[in-house]
């Protein structure tokens, strides 16, 4: 049972946490978060996730009101007390509550527990299907809390039989609304968007299972029709893992069937995990 939060450094009960109406949040949308798994009673690569935590507060004038140290043990306190050996963990900054509406004051540090979610296991066996929208994030580095686009086109997605959507500027893809993209080229490379995205930790982990596992990886931009001549594509995210797709705006990728090398790669990242996990506990 989740029983607790952790709100502004104090271990607080669920029906208990609450912020002001006149938080920077509320009044505009102004915050960051981060979003990642725990395991085992231990939360999944930590250290990355609050490192980025602090850099997208940082890149919104926020000040994180604890040391990266000290987030770590109140995560860890967090799990400790609810006692779930699996969850998911939400850490969100929120421009504080602000007198004219506008000007960020004192950030509030809220760190939530959710149970642990997984994604549909049938997605992994038949791959997904993405459409391709026209739209640049602000602040790609920063994982802030604006997701409008993402939301607001959810439906539009449903209505036209995808799952997700790969965003592209310029003719250069990007990223999903919530996870990185990464495409398998004719040659058998691995090759993924570097600049205007959010670096996935998941991202990275798969990154550096690729490469000990012999393939080239190449972060560098990547030009929309590529996507149509990959021989296989898949989505990462800490909830998602490796997810493979297998159509892009109704055109198959490679054989339009999941392929063999995202499989490779999501079992190799899952081993990832497991070792991580195994060298904590
Ligand atoms: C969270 C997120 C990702 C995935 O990052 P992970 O650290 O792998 O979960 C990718 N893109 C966006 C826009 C995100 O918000």
């Amino acid at each position: 049972m989740i029983q607790y939060y952790h709100i502004n450094g104090e271990l607080t009960p669920v029906a208990e946490a609450q912020l002001h109406v006149t938080d920077l949040a509320i009044m505009r949308g102004y915050g960051v978060f981060d979003y990642f798994r725990a395991l085992g009673g231990r939360a999944l690569f930590v250290e990355d996730y609050v490192r980025r935590f602090f850099n997208s507060a940082g890149l919104l004038q926020l000040e994180v009101p604890c040391s990266q140290q000290e987030l770590m043990e109140r995560i860890q306190v967090l799990l400790d007390e609810n006692g779930e050996d699996k969850a998911g963990i939400r850490l969100i900054l929120t421009g504080g509550y602000t007198t004219d509406s506008y000007t960020p004051v004192k950030p509030n540090l809220l760190i939530l527990q959710h149970p642990y979610a997984t994604y549909p296991a049938e997605a992994y066996e038949r791959g997904i299907k993405m459409l391709t929208y026209d739209y640049r994030r602000e602040l790609p580095v920063a994982k802030t809390i604006n997701y409008v686009t993402g939301i607001r086109i959810q439906k539009w997605l449903k209505e036209n039989g995808a799952d997700a959507v790969l965003y592209y500027d310029n003719d250069t893809i990007k990223e999903s609304d919530r996870s990185n993209f990464f495409l398998i080229d004719p040659s058998g490379k691995m090759i993924t968007p570097k600049d205007d995205v959010l670096p996935g930790i998941t991202r990275m982990k798969v990154i550096e299972v690729a490469r000990e596992l012999g393939f080239t990886v190449e972060e560098r931009p990547v030009r929309l029709e590529e996507v149509f001549e990959a021989q296989e594509a898949f989505m990462t995210s800490s909830i998602k893992g490796v997810l493979p797709v297998v159509s892009m705006d109704g055109k198959a990728i490679g054989s339009g069937q999941v392929g063999e090398i995202s499989g490779q790669l999501g079992r190799g990242f899952e081993a990832l995990v497991e070792r991580y996990v195994m060298a904590k506990v």
